[in-house]
């Protein structure tokens, strides 16, 4: 399985990489949906959240802390931001590598279907 996501984690295509470490990379969204969007994805490949193990509890916890960690360290923990996980058709999920989306900026509205 090799996605778009795995070739920006080897560097053979150029993203704007705003974090790195031993189990993940985030990096911005090249089709931002506000003017924060950081996507938040691990080396391990897991094609969706559907597809996670038990054994992958810790790292997309590492994920979820890592985008907790980034909006304190850019100063818009307080105002708030959302963090998202599309799996699969419905959800709207078009990149098979697990990703968490960071979302801040700006008000965000509610959403649903
Ligand atoms: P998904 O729809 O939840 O799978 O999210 C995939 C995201 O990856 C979308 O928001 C795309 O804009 C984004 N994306 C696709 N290709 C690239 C890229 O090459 N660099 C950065 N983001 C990308």
């Amino acid at each position: 399985m090799d996605t778009i996501f795995h070739k920006i984690i080897r560097r053979e295509i150029p993203a704007e990489i705003v974090y790195e470490d031993e189990h993940l990379v985030a990096f911005r969204d090249i089709g931002p949906q506000a003017p924060v969007h950081v996507l938040f994805v691990p080396k391990q490949t897991i094609p969706t959240l559907d597809a996670a193990k038990p054994e992958h509890a810790e790292l997309i916890g590492r994920l979820a802390l890592a985008a907790a960690e980034y909006a304190r360290s850019e100063g818009f923990a307080e105002a708030g931001y959302r963090v998202v996980m599309n799996c699969n058709g419905h959800g709207g999920q078009t990149v098979y590598q697990l990703h968490l989306h960071l979302l801040a900026g700006a008000q965000l509205g509610h959403f649903g279907a």
